[in-house]
């Protein structure tokens, strides 16, 4: 690991931006980028493109990565892992996954992924959450009888609500609640039954339940603390950092934040850092 060894070269980046990236330019160099997953990497549940695929490894050979995402460790393998086939050792040292939002972190060591933790919830919170969650799905009309997979996860730190299962193709999803209506019913009532843990929105079609404060604020904190490199030294990319969004905490927790609408933004972002990570890189 290079973290901590050195003190990287602090100065403007004036890159110019993809058209549709809308937030401020960013003013320091970071020593950890991190991404959402899902529509920032690649498409929703759906493999890394090869593209991007080389530009994620390319950008660990300059910098620290991390990707950070709702999701599971299975769907990290599918989409990411297995895509990153070319990477060597030495590379992918360098990459830190936080599969349901940092509550479970793994780093690939002495040539393999390790779980280097995981909070996971207890029986009694997994068995209530499982149980409010399906009573209410099916109380609002919304327990389907078509789907793509399960409905209900246990993903060990979170429960989660697929309405049309893991699945489901994106656009079944979306013609399934296009207003967000449904989701935010069920998630308001499953919350008022469960006061001491957190219900939250997540994708389109999915509601997760955690203890209380997971959030990507939560992993990226626990990243700071874990890498020791400060919030103030990293990035953050994502698709949802509006105010609804599930990116927005770290936008809230005050790192900087680059948005994308989608791969291709980010893949057109990493072809202007990447570069500018190197020559900063080679300057020290
Ligand atoms: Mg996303």
């Amino acid at each position: 690991m290079q973290r901590g060894t050195r003190t990287i070269e602090r100065r403007t980046r004036t890159a110019t931006r993809p058209h549709n990236v809308k937030e401020t330019p960013v003013t320091t160099t970071p020593r950890l980028v991190a991404f959402d997953l899902d529509d920032t990497l690649a498409p929703s549940k759906s493999p890394l493109d090869p593209a991007m695929a080389s530009l994620l490894i390319e950008l660990l050979d300059v910098t620290e990565v991390c990707i950070i995402s709702g999701g599971q460790i299975s769907q990290f393998q599918m989409q990411v892992i297995d895509n990153l086939t070319t990477a060597s050792d030495a590379q992918l040292e360098h990459l830190h996954l936080m599969p349901t939002c940092g509550t479970q972190y793994y780093l690939h060591q002495n040539g393999a992924w390790n779980q280097i933790y995981a909070q996971n919830l207890t029986d009694d919170e997994k068995a209530r959450a499982l149980e409010v969650v399906e009573r209410i799905a099916k109380k609002l009309g919304y327990w389907e009888t078509e789907t793509w997979g399960p409905i209900l996860e246990d993903r060990g730190s979170q429960i989660t609500f697929s309405a049309l299962g893991q699945a489901a193709p994106v656009a079944v999803k979306t013609a399934w609640d296009p207003t967000g209506e449904k989701k935010n019913s069920l998630r308001e009532a499953a919350q008022a039954e469960l006061p001491d843990l957190e219900v939250r929105a997540g994708g389109s079609t999915s509601v997760d339940i955690t203890r209380q404060g997971i959030d990507k604020a939560y992993g990226m904190t626990k990243l700071a603390d874990l890498t020791g490199i400060p919030l103030d030294d990293m990035l953050f990319v994502g698709d949802r950092l509006d105010e609804n969004g599930n990116d927005y905490p770290v936008k809230v927790l005050g790192v900087e934040c680059v948005a994308v609408e989608g791969w291709h933004d980010t893949a057109a972002y990493l072809e202007k850092l990447i570069p500018e990570l190197r020559a900063a890189k080679s300057a020290e």
